[in-house]
């Protein structure tokens, strides 16, 4: 298991280390202080996985979502429920488990959906933008482009970690939590 993370470490760690998938599904829940539930397990499960125990994963969430959507009472009722759940505190117990790339990349985002990945499932130009603002240089974009038209999203994601973090990443990437992995032995 990965070092525990603090929520006051949060959003700098996700602009360094967080796959485009879960910095996205990050940069939204910040923004419109909502996620809908495709993105809520996707991200939760992540950060999980990341090592944000249960207590501060509530706390993150509530933070979020009682500023606008729902109501601090509502959040209580509706959401930490499903939250503790994905921790193995509610029903059945099971301990869930964060999803691989896989299973990312085959997921259905809808309208309003925020969750999937971004190589499959953003249009070219957001993208292209979001690249952008990752810091991936303008002739690596192209690259990285290319690969995601020819549905190698994996290896269009593994570019764009060698692009950012100056160093090769020869495993490839077959998971978000894997991505954070390398991404903090790097990094620290
Ligand atoms: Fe996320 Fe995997 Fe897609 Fe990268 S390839 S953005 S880690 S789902």
């Amino acid at each position: 298991e990965f070092a525990e993370i603090s929520i006051k470490d949060i959003d700098q760690i996700a602009k360094t280390s967080f796959p485009l998938c879960m910095r996205h599904l990050f940069e939204k829940v910040r923004e419109d202080h909502h996620l809908k539930h495709g993105g809520r397990m996707q991200l939760g499960l992540f950060l999980k996985g990341v090592g944000l125990k249960v207590d501060d994963a509530l706390a993150f969430w509530k933070a979020e979502f009682a500023q606008k959507v729902v109501g601090a009472e509502r959040f209580d009722k509706e959401y930490a429920y499903n939250i503790r759940h994905n921790y193995g505190r509610e029903g059945k117990r099971t301990d869930y488990t964060p999803y691989s790339c896989q299973k990312v990349i085959l997921s259905t985002p809808g309208v309003g959906d925020h969750h999937g990945c971004p190589y499959r499932h953003f249009s070219e130009e957001n993208l292209r933008a979001a690249l952008a603002r990752m810091g991936v240089g303008s002739r690596i974009v192209e690259d990285v482009i290319d690969k995601a038209r020819n549905r190698h999203y994996q290896l269009a994601c593994t570019l764009t970690f060698e692009a950012v973090h100056g160093s090769s990443c020869d495993a490839g990437i077959n998971h978000p939590n894997q991505y954070f992995i390398e991404s903090q032995k790097i990094l620290q």
